[in-house]
C-alpha cells in the first residue's frame, strides 16, 4: 500500500533523513523506533506531506508525491500547483499526535464529525453513524456528548484516534501516541491500537514502547542518524543484529 523511496530531509545544514526506503503492506503494522532526534517524527510527517521532504518519493495507494518536484518558497510555503499532490497524499492518511489536539469547544461526537462533514462533504447523519461506531470501538460511547476537558488524558487520546479514523484513511500514522500520558493510562490506548491492528487497519507508529512494538508489529524499522539501521519482523526487538540497535534497546528496556 505504501512505498517510500530514497526519502531525504534537512533543516538548514542539519541532515535529519539521509536516505530512507521501505514499504508497508496493506493491513500491516510498521513501528518506527530509534533514539531521540533520529528523525522518526520527521519521517512520519513526510509520509503525509505535513513535512515537505527535500527528495524522495512517497506513494500511498494510487497517490504519489515526488518531493524533488515539490519546492517550497523560502518561507516553506508551496505554490498552488505544487500544493495539489501533497494535499492528495495528506487525504490518504490520518494522523494521531502525541497530544490529541481535539477542538476544546466541541463535544466528543462533534470532534469526530467535523472532518467528514466539512472536508469530505459527508452528511451529518452519516457522519454521526460512523462516529457512534468508532466511539464504541474505542470504548467511549457513553462520553459522546462530553467536552474534552471532562475526559482523562487516555480517553482524550482515544477520541483523537477515533477522529483520525473517522476520515476513513488508508493509512493511520501515530506519533508517540502514549508519550504524553500518565503511565496508568498508557495501557488502554495501546489496547485500542492493538484492536485496530487486529481489524486490519494499515498503520505506521513511532513509539518508545518497545514491548508494545514487539506485540503489534509486522515490521520494525530502527532509525538512527537518518538511516534505517535495522529492519525486520518483531524479532528485531528481542534479537537485534546490529550493535546500534542492541545498545539502544538495552538502554530503554
Ligand atoms: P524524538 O524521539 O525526540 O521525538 P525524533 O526521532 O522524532 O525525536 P525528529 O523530531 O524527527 O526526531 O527530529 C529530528 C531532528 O530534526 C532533531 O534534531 C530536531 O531538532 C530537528 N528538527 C525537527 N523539526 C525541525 C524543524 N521544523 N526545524 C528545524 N529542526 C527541526
Amino acid at each position: 500500500l505504501v512505498t517510500v523511496d530514497h526519502l531525504a530531509k534537512a533543516f538548514g545544514d542539519h541532515v535529519v533523513l539521509k536516505d530512507i526506503s521501505f514499504t508497508i503492506g496493506e493491513g500491516s503494522v510498521t513501528t518506527i523506533i530509534g533514539p531521540s532526534g533520529s528523525g522518526k517524527t520527521t519521517l512520519l510527517r513526510s509520509l503525509n506531506a505535513l513535512e515537505i521532504a527535500d527528495a524522495g518519493v512517497v506513494r500511498i495507494g494510487d497517490v504519489t508525491v515526488d518531493y524533488a518536484s515539490v519546492t517550497p518558497d523560502r518561507r516553506g510555503r508551496l505554490k498552488k500547483p505544487a500544493r495539489q499532490q501533497p494535499a492528495r497524499l495528506r487525504a490518504q492518511s490520518g494522523m494521531v499526535f502525541q497530544s490529541h489536539n481535539l477542538f476544546p469547544h466541541k463535544t466528543v461526537v462533534e470532534n469526530l464529525i467535523e472532518g467528514p462533514v466539512v472536508v469530505q462533504g459527508i452528511s451529518d447523519s452519516d457522519a454521526r453513524t460512523t462516529a457512534a461506531g468508532l466511539l464504541e470501538q474505542v470504548g467511549l460511547s457513553e462520553h459522546a456528548d462530553k467536552y474534552p476537558y471532562q475526559l482523562s488524558g487516555g480517553q482524550q487520546q482515544r477520541v483523537g484516534i477515533a477522529r483520525a479514523l473517522a476520515l476513513k484513511p488508508r493509512l493511520v500514522l501515530f506519533d508517540e501516541p502514549t508519550s504524553a500520558l500518565d503511565p496508568e493510562l498508557v495501557g488502554d490506548v495501546l489496547g485500542v491500537i492493538k484492536d485496530l491492528a487486529a481489524q486490519g487497519w494499515t498503520m505506521a507508529i513511532v513509539t518508545h514502547e518497545v514491548k508494545f512494538a514487539q506485540q503489534v508489529s509486522d515490521q520494525v524499522l530502527f532509525i538512527d542518524g537518518g538511516l534505517i539501521v535495522e529492519r525486520g519482523g518483531p524479532e528485531v526487538i528481542a534479537d537485534p543484529q546490529q550493535e546500534r540497535t542492541r545498545t539502544f534497546l538495552q538502554r530503554i528496556l
